[in-house]
């Protein structure tokens, strides 16, 4: 009888347990994507744009090995049954998900199919530790992100990446829905249309993206890869969010790469080690899982935010009048991604400047970001608020101004995404207003070709430190 091979989040072939032990048995199999958006919400719209790419890229692999992407819409519980009649398979395949939702939808899943004699075999390949294995001395899971990276630094490597099958043995697939159907690319207006340039989403595209990171930037990511000016990052993390890529193979591919002993290549190591806060966020988020809602550290919740709707509309249309702000808005609306660097001061900016909860923030990120991912995504906004597990302290306030000085010396970065500036030399670029005839006399007018600042960063310091101190007394 045949079985059924679920993706997910790991829309690849190669180190795909679920799929190489399908594929090991030899019975005919049916890949089957389910879109359900009832489980966790709706993606946002970028990923949307970026699943129907992947899943064609998905789709043109499975049919070289001689089989198709069996595409479906609804509950999966429904689908799932649905498929399984109509084609008598008797076993479904799939890689685990680690957050909270999906774990609950998982486990029901998982009992109902069970009841009607259907086999459910499950695996990792999502992360390289499972969250359960990595523990402190005391038996519970890490706080801190050091000593947990160096348990996992300490624990048995994890296992090779497994091969993709050479071919699938025939099946009669199910008729499925086609992709278009689906409408997940924007129509008019197609505010998609700088993300094609930038991205070759699918398999393929992440690996020559890893590829091309360890043959070359990987030398000078330690000391590069807070410049934004600099294309000095591995832009994998819209491939790691979808699966395309999983964590085993960027593991062992560093390790290849620099000799089997990352540790004395510094920016091999680095780089390690921010794969490794993306298992962090996921191992936190197992083991907290209200931890895309709700601050880690509970005195938070009684934090005084301000209700600023039209501050929270000026950052996401990069209309601050802070130049790095603005820039990194733009650069997430436009190519659905941002530098970490520019992610930390953007954020920072909306929770401690402007007072907005992280949660908006989280929000907008997911509805734009192509890399949005439920564990990176609330454990970075929890770490900028504060308010999060090994957080940076509150009172540690990012200057828009200062920090846009020395990571786009040159303003490089401003310019090409705050395109009105550029006419400005680079000693004015960071704080334009301070210097308005001088900009007037480059023919860029201050509150007319862009905007003034929305607010004074001294006066928004000193507001949100008074506003911790209200916590402080509470507590
Ligand atoms: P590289 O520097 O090349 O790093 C390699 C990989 O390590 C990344 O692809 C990513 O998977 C992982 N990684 C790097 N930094 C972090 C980090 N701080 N936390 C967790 N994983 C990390 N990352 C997401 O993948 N999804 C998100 O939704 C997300 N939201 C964020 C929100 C905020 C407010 C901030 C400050 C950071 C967020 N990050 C998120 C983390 C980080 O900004 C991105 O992972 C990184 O910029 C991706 O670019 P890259 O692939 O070139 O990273």
């Amino acid at each position: 009888r045949p079985h059924i091979l679920w993706f997910r989040r790991d829309l690849r072939l190669a180190d795909n347990p679920a799929l190489a032990q399908a594929a090991a048995g030899g019975q005919p199999l049916i890949p089957l994507y389910i879109l359900d958006d009832s489980a966790g919400g709706p993606l946002g719209g970028a990923q949307r744009w970026w699943l129907h790419h992947s899943l064609a890229a998905l789709d043109a692999a499975l049919r070289r090995l001689g089989s198709a992407l069996v595409l479906r819409r609804g509950p999966a519980a429904d689908v799932l049954e649905r498929v399984a009649e109509e084609t008598g398979a008797d076993t479904v395949h799939w890689n685990r998900l680690y957050d909270p939702a999906a774990i609950a939808r998982d486990t029901a899943l998982k009992a109902a199919l069970t009841t009607r004699g259907i086999t459910v075999a499950s695996f990792n390949a999502a992360l390289l530790f499972e969250p359960w294995t990595i523990r402190n001395q005391s038996g519970r899971p890490f706080k801190v992100f050091t000593p947990f990276w160096k348990a996992c630094l300490a624990a048995p490597a994890p296992d090779a990446p497994l091969p993709a099958p050479p071919r699938l043995a025939p099946a009669s697939l199910p008729a499925g829905e086609r992709l278009d159907e689906w409408a997940l690319r924007p129509r008019a207006p197609d505010w998609a249309a700088g993300f094609a340039p930038c991205w070759q989403p699918g398999e393929a595209g992440a690996g020559a993206r890893l590829g091309d990171f360890l043959d070359g930037a990987v030398g000078r990511y330690k000391a590069a890869r807070d410049r934004p000016d600099l294309a000095a990052t591995s832009r994998l993390s819209p491939h790691l969010a979808f699966g395309e890529i999983g964590p085993r193979q960027v593991w062992h591919a560093v390790h290849h790469a620099s000799g089997r002993e990352p540790a004395a290549a510094p920016g091999a190591a680095q780089f390690l080690a921010e794969i490794g806060w993306r298992e962090f966020s996921y191992h936190l988020l197992f083991h907290q899982p209200q931890m895309p809602e709700r601050p880690l550290r509970a005195e938070f919740a009684a934090f005084p935010w301000a209700a600023d709707g039209d501050g929270l509309a000026a950052w996401r249309r990069g209309l601050t009048g802070y130049p790095i702000v603005d820039a990194g808005m733009r650069e997430l609306w436009q190519t659905g991604w941002m530098h970490n660097r520019v992610r930390m001061i953007a954020a920072s900016f909306l929770v401690k400047d402007l007072l907005v909860p992280w949660q908006r923030g989280e929000a907008w990120f997911r509805e734009t970001l192509l890399d949005a991912d439920v564990a990176s995504n609330a454990a970075s906004w929890q770490w900028v608020a504060g308010c999060g597990a090994d957080a940076a302290p509150y009172f540690r306030i990012f200057n828009p101004v200062l920090q846009g000085e020395k990571f786009d010396p040159e303003g490089h970065y401003i310019r090409r995404f705050v395109p009105e500036l550029a006419p400005l030399p680079a000693a004015a670029l960071h704080r334009p207003w301070a210097q308005a005839d001088l900009a007037r006399r480059c023919g860029v007018t201050i509150g007319r070709d862009y905007p003034a600042p929305i607010i004074d960063h001294g006066f928004a310091r000193r507001r949100a430190l008074a506003a911790l101190a209200t916590l402080k007394q509470d507590s």
